[in-house]
């Protein structure tokens, strides 16, 4: 909902079949790509196909980049094309983390190396590499920027807090939940949160009772809006949303302000994920406390070293071999460092590394 936002994006939604310019270089020239990603309809995935599919582009690689409407079918389907026109690697962002078992077996038959990109694909050995950031550490930002946010160690309470987990059908969403929870939960138990709508998971395993499906920003509002009528009808006022990203954020800001919230004093500290464009001007405008930016530009870079060295027969470095086990193998992984942003560090990260220029913005 948020891309047609966006300005100075190139190529971003553009599904081509690229030709890339001759470089001499037979291996790279003979390798085609294809590029699935889950949907337009995000802002960021828009950003990693367009900055990947160029990277791969100036190399010399041919290149198809498609994009799935956030339905499992058509990636299935487009993933079945890609290989049915030769293509040697695949970088798949899964919609549904299990659902590719069938389509990657004939992936396996034809050769095909596959990278699962930002999202773990499970249940298969037919993934041979994942990049992606360190999804437990985006929760844990998240969680650590709201203790100090309330002051927590030193603030009585209790406050009243509203916890949103990602899709269920996403492998990233319980990374999320449990770095977020690993840090909140004692305080629950403790009684410095209270949640009112009884929505708080008993353990980390119980996160996908909270997800929001599809990572809707309309879903995440109406459930906002039915927390609010349901369990703040007697003047009680919510302190603290717990969101996993930017499109659950958005959501829950529209129903805070449909419900009388105003930015200032008393607004809720509310956390995000992606510094979507929208979000961003929203934090500005006090309206969202924080997002956990993730530089897509850094994962495509990562992604395209590591074709170059699987092209050229050459290692391909990893830095974790034992976190993301998708149910049949541990999947060698690159981890790549998220990072906070508040209205405060606006300008010195995002504006000052490139990836929104000062008037995308309104600086
Ligand atoms: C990504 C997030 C994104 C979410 C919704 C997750 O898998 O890691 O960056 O906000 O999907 O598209």
């Amino acid at each position: 909902a948020t891309a047609g936002l966006v300005v100075g994006l190139s190529a971003c939604s553009q599904e081509r079949d690229a030709e890339a310019e001759p470089t001499g270089d037979a291996a790279v020239e003979e390798t085609m790509v294809g590029i699935a990603m889950p949907t337009k309809s995000l802002e960021r995935w828009n950003r990693d196909g367009a900055h990947l599919e160029d990277l791969l582009q100036e190399s010399g690689y041919e290149t198809t980049l498609q994009y799935a409407d956030n339905k499992v079918d058509q990636q299935i389907t487009q993933l079945e094309n890609m290989i049915n026109q030769g293509a040697n690697i695949l970088v798949i962002a899964a919609i549904d983390g299990t659902a590719l078992t069938p389509v990657l077996d004939q992936a396996a038959e034809n050769d095909v190396t596959v990278i699962a990109y930002d999202r773990l694909i499970n249940d298969t050995e037919n993934v041979d590499y994942y990049a992606t950031f360190d999804n437990e550490k985006v929760g844990q930002l998240q969680g650590e920027y709201i203790v100090e946010a309330l002051d927590l160690e030193n603030a009585a309470g209790p406050f009243n807090l509203e916890p949103f987990a990602g899709s269920p059908d996403d492998n990233n969403a319980k990374f999320f939940f449990s770095g977020a929870w690993d840090v909140l939960k004692p305080y629950v138990d403790e009684g410095k949160f209270v949640v009112p709508s009884g929505k708080a998971p008993a353990s980390n395993d119980d996160w996908a009772s909270i997800g929001i499906q599809g990572w809707g920003s309309d879903t995440a509002q109406a459930e906002m809006e039915n927390r609010l009528n349901s369990f703040y009808g007697g003047g009680q006022k919510i302190d603290v949303v717990l969101s996993p990203n930017d499109s659950l954020a958005l959501g829950i800001a529209q129903a805070l302000a449909g419900a009388g919230y105003a930015p200032g004093d008393g607004y809720p500290v509310l956390t995000g994920q992606d510094a979507d464009q929208a979000n961003v001007l929203n934090m500005l405008a006090g309206k969202q406390s924080m997002s956990v930016w993730k530089d897509t530009r850094e994962l495509g870079d990562r992604v395209s070293v590591m074709i170059d060295s699987i092209v050229n027969g050459d290692t391909v470095e990893v830095n974790d071999e034992e976190t993301y086990d998708n149910g049949v193998k541990v999947v060698p992984t690159y981890l790549l460092d998220p990072q906070v942003v508040t209205p405060d560090t606006v300008e010195s990260v995002l504006v000052e590394s490139g990836f929104y220029k000062a008037s995308d913005l309104g600086l």
